[in-house]
């Protein structure tokens, strides 16, 4: 082991209400990094301004703040680092290759195009085959996204909580997205520069995501960033399985007006197997008993206190 800083994160997407499954999230990032001496910061991913109000940011932060965790760095936001995402855009094309993409929603979610495992698509690459000139035609009338190539190469990865992952590019993901046809550049790009820049050792976060890791990792390697240790946390759901939303009746915030911030944290860190017996306590108190092996690998449910 290395004795660098252990540096870990929370990034939420402020597109709804926090429940406590992200809330739970945002507990064992932070208690991950603080279990290693480590520090923790908060981004917010407001690439989207329109599904991001400033407004559910400000209530996630809030939120996190009433059960203890704050960032120790001052809070990262998306919406406000669109120039860093551009430079790295310039350093990809210097070492993949970056194509306009054309293709409307319907061709893209038309029957003979493959489903991935995450819901997404696997690019038929229709637009990387474009001549110059039908380029140039398609540019007059639509606005391109802007998508990498990925080579016909496997990425492997050992996740804290899932073990050994492996994704053909090629097979498994395809040519993706950097960069919307309406200029926000994407997620995946994003979380990679973002990372980079806050020097994440370590990412803990919904199992949601474990397919996207491999191209991220791709994209760490073109842009000369060192890949963190990732924790893939299991699906947080009810007792009968039905999994959270981000909509009002799920939200974190009802939570804290019924039950002491003492009293969630009790009981989170006890579906998550962290303590023995559900009991209020400070979220402090968790960092000496987490341990990344006591997070089951399947699924998470939470007690009855969280259901309405
Ligand atoms: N912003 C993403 C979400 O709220 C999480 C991104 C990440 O942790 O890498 O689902």
């Amino acid at each position: 082991m290395s004795n660098e800083t252990v540096i870990g994160r929370f990034a939420p997407t402020p597109s709804g209400f926090m429940h406590a499954g992200n809330l739970l999230c945002a507990m064992l990032a932070y208690l991950s990094a603080k279990s290693k001496g480590g520090k923790f910061i908060i981004r917010i991913e407001d690439l989207d301004a329109l599904r991001c109000p400033r407004s559910s940011a400000l209530e996630i932060i809030d939120t996190l703040a009433a059960v203890g965790i704050k960032s120790d760095e001052p809070i990262v936001w998306q919406s406000e680092r669109t120039s860093a995402y551009k430079s790295a855009e310039r350093l990809l094309k210097s070492h993949a290759e970056i194509y306009p993409c054309y293709c409307t929603r319907a061709e893209l979610h038309a029957p003979q195009i493959t489903r991935l495992p995450d819901g997404g698509i696997l690019y038929p690459q229709t637009c990387k085959k474009l001549s110059a000139e039908q380029r140039e035609e398609k540019e007059k009338s639509v606005k391109p996204s802007f998508r990498i190539s990925v080579p016909d190469e496997i990425i492997t990865f050992t996740d804290g909580i899932r073990g050994e992952q492996r994704q053909n590019l090629a097979l498994g993901c395809g040519d993706f997205i950097i960069r919307r046809s309406d200029g926000v550049y994407a997620y995946q790009l994003a979380v990679v520069v973002d990372d980079g820049e806050s020097g994440v050792t370590e990412v803990v976060r919904g199992a949601d995501l474990l397919y996207d890791t491999p191209r991220q990792i791709y994209l760490q390697r073109l842009l000369g960033l060192p890949t963190p240790k990732y924790y893939h946390i299991p699906l947080v759901c009810d007792f009968s399985g039905r999994k959270l939303s981000k909509s009002e009746g799920d939200s974190a915030q009802r939570l804290l007006k019924t039950f002491t911030a003492r009293q969630i944290i009790g009981e989170l860190a006890f579906a998550a197997n962290i303590i023995a017996e559900p009991k209020p306590m400070d979220i402090d108190e968790l960092i000496p008993p987490y341990s990344a092996d006591k997070v089951p690998k399947d699924k998470i449910f939470l007690t009855d206190m969280f259901m309405k």
